[in-house]
């Protein structure tokens, strides 16, 4: 669709002023159309590796609260506190602790109601 208007318009891409024949015309040229095109696929990539990332960063502590037994090093990860401070409760009694082995657990408490489980399972 050719038309006989021209109008003043600045590229999106290299911000320069130029005579476009539609309304809709954003770049002053082929070569600011197709760099425009890859700086927004470059950008898309960016985006979608960031977010990958990201993903991969959050899945372990997903997995961890579906847990019913975390080792020391787990439980520092899930509520970002040191390892002195899980000892330190553990020695308190504060939370439930388990040995297998020489290793030390932390086991989830059932005494609290849970949103997943409903109280007659409760009972053991
Ligand atoms: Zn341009």
């Amino acid at each position: 669709m050719s038309s006989s208007i021209r109008i003043n318009r600045i590229c999106q891409h290299c911000g320069n002023e130029f005579v476009a024949k539609t309304t809709v015309t954003k770049y002053c040229g082929d070569n600011c159309a197709k760099r425009a095109y890859k700086a927004r696929k470059k950008a898309e990539k960016i985006n979608d590796s960031n977010k990958e990332t990201e993903q991969k960063i959050n899945q372990p502590i997903i997995e961890l609260q579906t847990l019913d037994f975390l080792s020391v090093q787990e439980v520092c990860q899930l509520f970002k506190v040191s390892r002195t401070t899980v000892w330190r409760l553990m020695k308190d009694g504060k939370v439930n602790a388990a040995r297998i082995g020489r290793k030390k657990f932390i086991t989830r408490s059932f005494d609290r109601p849970s949103p997943n489980r409903d109280s007659s399972t409760r009972n053991f």
